[in-house]
């Protein structure tokens, strides 16, 4: 019988990591918890700073094989927990509200199974990848040269799910996560006197404008799937009586479920501030930040998790639509087929990035059953499909 995989001193890690959380591009203290952890597990191979903080560690089997990934993140939020438990967060302002404490227990717990039960063929590779939350680490992992030496064959990832049954497996065959990115607009004219305002260039109607189109832009029956545009910011001017605006900030998140209607729904964008600019003779910069694809499910690597949810007893729910969040794994899924799951964290639990929000630690188990199983699984059933295309 393979060793259980410790639940109570992952517990105690996923505790201690929530006590002391670090925000994205900042988990020097995170990593560095994570590698002495690792350390231990005698790895054939440890890796550190792989974009930024990122950690990785293999487990290499007796006979060759594919390169099977778990990916954890590694950050926290800017949020100020409200929880009052004794390992609440001992950082002021800042808070693991994604649950990526319990995921990294998960990813351990997953080390640790097979540094004692040694896979018969293949590689485990376990990456805990930094800054999450921004959208920018995984893209700055998948161009580190650590990746390219150790590209894996296969990635795998899981999210905690609030509002869904403790422990359902949450599935999507083709896209799980939406495509999101942040757009900012910056107009400028000319500021003058607020008695004068003929002799100034306000951005003031070309803001109106511009808001109102991008609002509507949704509903335009060009898109064939969801989109979404949200404004999120504005700003004219400084608070100042005397004087009339010359700059203008616009600020949006843009969300759509498939990649190519990401595309559209940003060209329009960007039409649309630069028509409303050159008629108010405004002059315009745009730029892009917190960008994420729409992260996409392998149809038969999904099969795989699914009937490894059954042998586990636990039971699945499968998607009708993709969600509407993103997930900087879509990085990895676009270049290397992979599967990101849900793991529901109770259907009343706290919701994700809320200051009452923590980790159920009744995930940390069947996680760690979830990825060694779908690891197992996947190396029979991938041995096949390369017979197949031999
Ligand atoms: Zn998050
Ligand atoms: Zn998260």
């Amino acid at each position: 019988m393979p060793e259980k995989p410790g639940v109570e001193s992952l517990v105690a890690i996923r505790k201690k990591l929530h006590a002391r959380p670090e925000l994205s591009g900042k988990e020097h203290f995170t990593s560095r918890y994570i590698e002495n952890i690792l350390e231990e597990l005698q790895p054939d191979s440890l890796s550190k700073n792989i974009g930024g903080q990122g950690v990785a560690a293999i487990f290499k089997g007796r006979e060759p094989g594919p390169r099977i990934m778990v990916r954890s993140e590694l950050d926290a939020l800017p949020i100020k927990e409200s929880n009052n438990f004794e390992h609440r967060s001992k950082v002021d302002g800042v808070s693991h509200k994604c649950g990526h404490d319990g995921h990294m227990a998960i990813a351990i717990g997953v080390a640790r199974y097979f540094s004692i039960n040694r896979p018969s063929k293949g590689e485990l590779m376990v990456l805990f990848q930094p800054s999450e939350e921004n959208g920018e680490g995984a893209g700055k992992v998948m161009s580190d040269p650590f990746m390219n030496e150790n590209r894996p064959d296969f990635v795998l990832a899981l999210h905690n799910l609030p509002g869904y049954p403790l422990n359902r497996v949450v599935l999507r065959n083709g896209v799980f996560a939406s495509a999101s990115k942040g757009m900012i607009v910056r107009l400028k004219g000319k500021t003058s006197h607020a008695a004068e305002p003929e002799n100034g260039l306000s951005p003031a109607m070309a803001v109106s404008d511009i808001i109102r189109e991008l609002m509507l832009l949704q509903n335009e029956p060009i898109f064939r799937s969801f989109v979404l545009l949200t404004i999120i910011h504005v700003r004219i001017g400084e608070i100042a009586f005397g004087t009339t605006p010359g700059e203008a900030v616009v600020m949006a998140t843009l969300r759509a479920f498939e990649n190519n209607e990401m595309e559209l729904l940003s060209e329009k964008a960007v039409d649309i501030v630069e028509r409303n600019a050159r008629l108010y003779g405004l002059r315009c910069d745009i730029s892009w930040t917190e960008e994420f694809y729409a992260t996409e499910n392998d149809v038969r690597i999904n099969k795989v998790v699914e009937d490894v949810a059954e042998k586990n007893d636990l039971k699945v729910t499968h998607l009708q639509k993709p969600f509407k969040w993103s997930e900087d794994f879509s990085c990895f899924t676009r270049e290397i087929p992979g599967v990101l799951f849900g793991l529901g964290a109770g259907e009343n639990h706290p919701e994700l990035h809320n200051p009452d929000y923590d980790f159920p630690d009744e995930l940390i188990e069947a996680g760690v059953k979830m990825f060694t199983g779908t690891f197992e699984k996947l190396l029979i059933k991938s041995f096949k499909w390369q017979k197949l295309l031999s």
